[in-house]
C-alpha cells in the first residue's frame, strides 16, 4: 500500500486491519464486462460507463432539474454515439459536482426517450481518467463490485483496490463471537465471511446473506445490552414499596376533579401494582397530546407521598413545569402536601432555600425542569420520578434521576432508586419502542377522555391572511380564544420551529414571520379591538405566569406566541390556533401545537398558513389536514422523513445503526430479541467460559450510553 493510501486511510480512522474490514460499501455495483450504453435496455436495471458530453440545468424553482448527456463509443455505426440521457431532479447541487468531459458509472432503470433512453436520479460513480482502464476491462467477466462512500482523496475502486488483497489477512484476525453451533442453527456464516463477502461479493445473495449476519449482531448486541441493564437494575436496586390500601385510592380519587377513563383507570392500576414491589419501576406511558397522562403520573406521585416518601415531575421546558405545578397544586388545594417549583431560572436566594426544604423532606412533590437531576438537588426519600415528554430527554436524564433515590442516613441508601414512569405523547411503533426502550414496560392510553370536539384543520396560503384574522377577529367576539404561533420573536430572528425531535431547525434561508411585527401588524389591524398578549421564552417567570393566568381567566383573548406554548398548555376555552410558517414546523410539532386545542367542549380549529416551498413541507402540511391521530401522523412522518431519526435515537446517546433497519427487518429483530432474552436469562453477566469476546464487545457498543459499563 502506498504512503498516501495509507495515510489517507488513517484520516478514515482505518488504523489496522481489523477496522479496515469495519468500513463498509454503502452499496454494491456491477460492473458488465461489456458494459456499453448501448446494451441497455429499458426497463431493465442495469449499469453502463460514459462520459458526460452535456450539461444543462432545465425549468425553475421546485421544477428545476439537471439534465445530463452521457455518450460512448457503443454505437452502431461511426457517424453516431452510444447515447444515454440522465436527469436529476431535486440535485442542483450536482451541477457543481459534474462535468463535461468526466466519466460516470451510472446504475439505473433506464426508460425510453425519444429516440434514446434515458435514466432518472440514477445512482452513479465518477471514474477517474486513470481508472478508466480498469473500469472498462472488457475481457474480464462481470464483477459485483462494492461501492465505498466517496471520501477526500480515496475514490470508491482505490478503496477496494487497497481492501481485496488484504481481506483474507484481515478476516484470519476476526474471531467470531458466536460460536459454530449457534450460528448454524440461524444459518449465519461466520464474521470473517461476512466481511469477505461485503468487500468482494460474488453476488447480490452473498451480500445479503452478510448484511444479514451483521444486522443481527447489531441488533442482538443492543438487545444483550437492554436486558443485561434490565437484569442488573432489577438484582442490585431496590425501589421503597409502595402498597396500595382502599384508604389510599379513595384519598387520591377524592382528589381528581373528574372520573378517569378506562384507559387512564387500567394505567394507573398497573402502575399502582409496579408501585407496591421493591423492584423498580420502569414504564413508559404513550398517549396522545390531550389523552391525560398528567393526572395518571399525579395518582401515581400522591402513591408515594401516602407512604411517606417524596415525588418528582421533570418537564422538558420551564413554562410546561410551571403549567404543571399550578395545576398540581390547583388539585392539591387545601391538603397537607407540600408542592415546590424547581427551575433553572429562578432567584439564587429562592433556589437554595427550595434545595434546603427538598433535602429536609418538608417539600413532598417538586416539579420541575432538567434542573431537578444537576449535582446541587438532593433528595430526602425520593420514591417516584416522573419524565414528562420523554422524547424531549436522553437516557442519561433517566439514569440521573435513578441515582436521587434513597432515604438519606439510611443504611440501605446506596442500592435505593425511585420508581422512573416516563410519558411520551409520541407514539413509537412497539417493536422499536422494545429496541430502543427495551427496559421500559409500555403501557399506552388510547383513547381520549369523552366530550372532545373534533378538531378542523385548515390550510390556507399567506395572501389570504387577512381574512383569516377577520374570521378570528369573529370568533374572539364570539367569546373564543385563540393561539397565534410564530416561529421568531425578532425580525431575523432565531427559529424555534423544529423539524425533528432532537432540535434540527428547516434549513430554509428565506425570513419567517415573527412575534414583534406580527402583533404591530395585528395590533393596529384586523385585532386592533383584541386583547392581545405576546408569549415567549424570553419573559421573565413571573411575567410569565401572570400572561398564563390572565389568559385562563380570559382576561386575554389571544396569546400570540412561539413554540414555547407547544407542550402542556392547557387552557379549555382556547379552540383557535393559527400557526404562521406551518411549513417550517415538523409534523410532530404541529401535532403537539394543534393539541392546545380542542381541550374543551366546543369545536376547535387549527388554521396552518403557508405557502410551501418543498415537497416534504407540502406532505407535511397534507397529513395534518387529513389526520388528527398522533398514530397516524407519526407514521407519515416516518414515509415523509425515513426511519432515521424519528424515535429520538439521536438523543438516546445509542450509536446508530450501520447495517441494520429495525424497521424492515422484523423477522431479524424478533429473532434477536428473543435470542437476547434467552441469554441473558441464563447467563445475566455474560461471564460464563465463550462470552469474554462478545461481552467485550457488547460493553465496547453499548457500555456507556446504556450505564452498563462498569456492571460486574
Ligand atoms: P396530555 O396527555 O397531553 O399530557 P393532559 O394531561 O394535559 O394531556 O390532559 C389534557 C386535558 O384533559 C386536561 O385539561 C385534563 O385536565 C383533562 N382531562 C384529563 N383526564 C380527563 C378525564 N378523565 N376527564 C375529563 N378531562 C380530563
Ligand atoms: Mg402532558
Amino acid at each position: 500500500m502506498s504512503k498516501h493510501a495509507a495515510d489517507k486511510l488513517m484520516s478514515l480512522g482505518v488504523t489496522n486491519l481489523a477496522t479496515l474490514l469495519t468500513h463498509l460499501p454503502h452499496r454494491h455495483e456491477w460492473i458488465r464486462a461489456r458494459a456499453t450504453l448501448d446494451d441497455l435496455v429499458p426497463g431493465v436495471i442495469g449499469s453502463a460507463i460514459g462520459q458526460i458530453s452535456a450539461i444543462k440545468v432545465a425549468g425553475y424553482g421546485r421544477k428545476a432539474r439537471l439534465q445530463v448527456v452521457l455518450i460512448d463509443d457503443s454505437a452502431p455505426n461511426a457517424l453516431q454515439h452510444g447515447r444515454l440521457d440522465l436527469v436529476f431532479f431535486n440535485q442542483a447541487f450536482l451541477a457543481k459536482k459534474l462535468e463535461p468531459g468526466m466519466y460516470l458509472n451510472v446504475q439505473g432503470t433506464p426508460k425510453t426517450y425519444g429516440p434514446g433512453l434515458q435514466m432518472a436520479n440514477p445512482k452513479f460513480t465518477i471514474i477517474k481518467q486513470e481508472e478508466l482502464e480498469q473500469h472498462l476491462a472488457t475481457d474480464q467477466d462481470d464483477e459485483y463490485r462494492p461501492v465505498y462512500p466517496a471520501t477526500d482523496g480515496l475514490t470508491s475502486l482505490e478503496i477496494h483496490e487497497i481492501i481485496k488483497p488484504l481481506i483474507e489477512e484481515a478476516s484470519q484476525l476476526l474471531e467470531d463471537h458466536l460460536n459454530e453451533d449457534y450460528r448454524n442453527e440461524r444459518a449465519l456464516p461466520t464474521l470473517a465471511e461476512a466481511y469477505r463477502m461485503l468487500h468482494a461479493p460474488i453476488d447480490e445473495d452473498e451480500v445479503s446473506s452478510a448484511k444479514r449476519r451483521l444486522a443481527y449482531d447489531e441488533l442482538l448486541l443492543l438487545q444483550l445490552g437492554v436486558h443485561m441493564k434490565r437484569a442488573h437494575l432489577r438484582s442490585t436496586l431496590q425501589s421503597p414499596a409502595l402498597p396500595t390500601s382502599q384508604e389510599i385510592d379513595d384519598r387520591i380519587a377524592a382528589r381528581i376533579p373528574f372520573t378517569l377513563t378506562a384507559d387512564q383507570k387500567q394505567v394507573s392500576d398497573e402502575i399502582a401494582r409496579d408501585l407496591s414491589f421493591t423492584t423498580p419501576t420502569n414504564r413508559l406511558i404513550q398517549g396522545d397530546v390531550g389523552s391525560g397522562k398528567t393526572v395518571v403520573a399525579v395518582t401515581a406521585m400522591l402513591r408515594a407521598i401516602a407512604h411517606g416518601h417524596q415525588a418528582a415531575l421533570m418537564a422538558p421546558t420551564e413554562l410546561l413545569a410551571e403549567q404543571h405545578y399550578l395545576s398540581i397544586s390547583d388539585m392539591l388545594r387545601d391538603s397537607s402536601t407540600r408542592i415546590a417549583l424547581l427551575t433553572g431560572s429562578m432567584p439564587a436566594d429562592q433556589r437554595s432555600e427550595t434545595l434546603a426544604l427538598i433535602e429536609s423532606g418538608e417539600i413532598d412533590l417538586v416539579v420541575g425542569t432538567h434542573s431537578l437531576v444537576s449535582d446541587a438537588v438532593a433528595f430526602h426519600s425520593l420514591a417516584v420520578a416522573i419524565i414528562d415528554e420523554q422524547h424531549r430527554f436522553g437516557v442519561e436524564q433517566r439514569a440521573k434521576l435513578r441515582v436521587k433515590g434513597g432515604v438519606k442516613g439510611g443504611a440501605e441508601s446506596s442500592n435505593e432508586t425511585p420508581h422512573v414512569i416516563v410519558m411520551t405523547a409520541t407514539p413509537i411503533p412497539r417493536t422499536i419502542g422494545l429496541t430502543i426502550f427495551g427496559d421500559l414496560d409500555i403501557s399506552t392510553i388510547t383513547h381520549l377522555p369523552k366530550g372532545r370536539k373534533p378538531i378542523t384543520t385548515k390550510l390556507v396560503t399567506p395572501d389570504k391572511r387577512s381574512t383569516v384574522y377577520h374570521w378570528l377577529n369573529e370568533k374572539i367576539k364570539q367569546g373564543q380564544q385563540a393561539y397565534i404561533v410564530v416561529p421568531a420573536i425578532e425580525p431575523g430572528g432565531k427559529t424555534t420551529a423544529t423539524l425533528h425531535s432532537d432540535g434540527t431547525t428547516y434549513g430554509g434561508k428565506s425570513p419567517t414571520r415573527n412575534l414583534r411585527e406580527l402583533q404591530k401588524e395585528l395590533e393596529s389591524g384586523e385585532l386592533h379591538d383584541v386583547k392581545l398578549a405576546a408569549m415567549h421564552g424570553k419573559l421573565k417567570r413571573d411575567t410569565r405566569e401572570r400572561i398564563m393566568h390572565r389568559f385562563r381567566n380570559h382576561d386575554i383573548d389571544c396569546l400570540i406566541a412561539t413554540t414555547v406554548i407547544e407542550v402542556g398548555v392547557d387552557v379549555p376555552n382556547a379552540c383557535v390556533i393559527v400557526i404562521e410558517d406551518a411549513d417550517r414546523f415538523g409534523l410532530a410539532q404541529l401535532h403537539q401545537l394543534r393539541g392546545r386545542v380542542g381541550r374543551g367542549d366546543q369545536p376547535s380549529v387549527c388554521v396552518l398558513v403557508a405557502d410551501p416551498k418543498t415537497e416534504d413541507g407540502k406532505r407535511r402540511l397534507e397529513a395534518m389536514v387529513e389526520s388528527t391521530s398522533g398514530f397516524i401522523l407519526a407514521q407519515r412522518d416516518l414515509e415523509i422523513r425515513g426511519p432515521g431519526d424519528v424515535f429520538g435515537t439521536r438523543q438516546s446517546g445509542m450509536p446508530p445503526f450501520k447495517v441494520a433497519n429495525p424497521l424492515e427487518d422484523h423477522d431479524l429483530l424478533n429473532m434477536a430479541r428473543r435470542d437476547a432474552a434467552n441469554w441473558i436469562e441464563h447467563s445475566p453477566m455474560l461471564e460464563n467460559q465463550g462470552e469474554t469476546l462478545i461481552r467485550r464487545r457488547l460493553l465496547k457498543a453499548h457500555g456507556q450510553w446504556l450505564g452498563v459499563g462498569d456492571v460486574g
